[in-house]
């Protein structure tokens, strides 16, 4: 595989190279039909198979119980974002949100359009810097549900702590980390990624849903806009996003075969102290732009000491083999994504980049 590069792209992303080996293989005939999965009907056993095989392993990966329904959606988390207010968000109540940035901020737009807004936390005046700690989030007693967004891909921040929320319906955006660490998915009554971080390829949304949650979706919504939809068609009401949905069932083995969440955790854990050890042993040259306690595992953020030595860093590494480090337009820097499929290596041998570029550029 002689030139792949290191890649660090934000999402679209990286995805493991075993898994891609696979697409290629059965791409032309799978499995002896003669013909691809993704020019096979929805509705064909082998894609039936697929779409229960992804099911049943993002559960089990989850660590999830048969209160909980996988969907396979499209219009990205940004859908998402409008679906939830759609669903939940009855008149008389509100949906409280905690604002982290970029996508949070969007999410809070759309439910603004469809109901009442209530804002249960924020940082932004710290410029989203960190997340809010569970005891500064608050919401009235008529709360349809808390939403956060567990990472910020954009701002480099992420939740290593989630609010107890009892009886109120927490969800989460977990677009950017869904699957890259152990914690408890069932605190959460209602999780969405668009697949393109960690999951595959751009294209499809997972969903899990709590039956409980299922049960509130308000009536008299038109149907691909009713959860309730998708959960009783097994996401087959209409035709799927069959290709990501296959990408994705095959990332989900990739996962169980690395040893599961655990495994991936450490890998990741190692990934993330590698580059942020860059940023603790020079911080007058790698700035971190986050608050050590709300540090990302997926997405590290830096500024440098000037815009020049940024453009240049992101130019040399590129030449390097180290591919999309640029930070989010909005924010400028520099960002190192380093998802699931990022392996070891590469963040061990970015660090090694960045130390020698440091010393060659001061
Ligand atoms: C990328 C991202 C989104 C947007 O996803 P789309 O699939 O492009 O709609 C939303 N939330 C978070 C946290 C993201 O990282």
């Amino acid at each position: 595989m002689a030139n792949r590069v290191f890649n660090f792209n934000p999402g679209p992303s990286t995805i493991p190279l075993d898994v891609l080996k696979i697409i290629q293989e059965e791409l032309i005939d799978y499995r002896g039909t003669g013909m691809s999965i993704i020019e096979s009907s929805h509705r064909s056993p082998e894609f039936d198979e697929v779409n229960n095989q992804a099911m049943a392993l993002a559960k089990e990966i989850l660590g999830l119980g048969d209160n909980y329904k996988v969907l396979f959606m499209t219009g990205g988390a940004s859908s998402q974002f409008a679906y939830i207010p759609l669903n939940f968000l009855n008149d008389g109540q509100v949906g409280a949100y905690v604002d982290t940035g970029t996508w949070s901020t969007k999410a809070i737009k759309e439910a603004q359009i469809i109901g009442n807004m209530h804002l249960a936390g924020s940082t932004k005046d710290d410029g989203y810097t960190f997340v809010p700690k569970p005891a500064d989030i608050s919401y009235p007693d008529n709360t349809a549900y808390l939403h956060v967004t567990s990472n910020n891909t954009i701002k480099g921040t992420q939740f290593h702590q989630f609010p107890d929320t009892g009886e109120v319906p927490l969800i989460c955006d977990m677009s950017s980390d869904i699957a890259s660490r152990k914690i408890d998915y069932s605190k959460f009554s209602l999780i969405y990624a668009g697949a393109q971080k960690n999951l595959g390829p751009a294209g499809v949304t997972l969903v899990v849903i709590k039956e409980d949650l299922l049960a509130k979706c308000k009536e008299g919504l038109p149907s691909m806009f009713n959860y309730q939809t998708y959960a009783a068609k097994n996401s087959l009401y209409n035709t799927p996003p069959s290709f990501g949905i296959y990408v994705m069932k095959l990332v989900f083995e990739w996962i169980m075969n690395q040893g599961g969440l655990e495994a991936v955790e450490k890998v990741n854990m190692a990934k993330k102290d590698t580059i942020y050890g860059m940023i603790d042993k020079y911080p007058d040259y790698f700035k971190g732009t986050v608050k050590p306690d709300s540090r990302s595992w997926m997405n590290i953020t830096m500024r440098l000491p000037n815009e020049d030595l940024e453009k240049k860093l992101i130019a040399d590494a590129k030449a390097a083999g180290f591919v999309g480090l640029k930070g989010h337009r909005s924010v400028g820097g520099v960002r190192v994504s380093v998802y699931n499929a990022m392996p070891l290596e590469g963040a061990t041998k970015l660090a090694e980049f960045m130390e020698t570029f440091m010393n060659a550029n001061q």
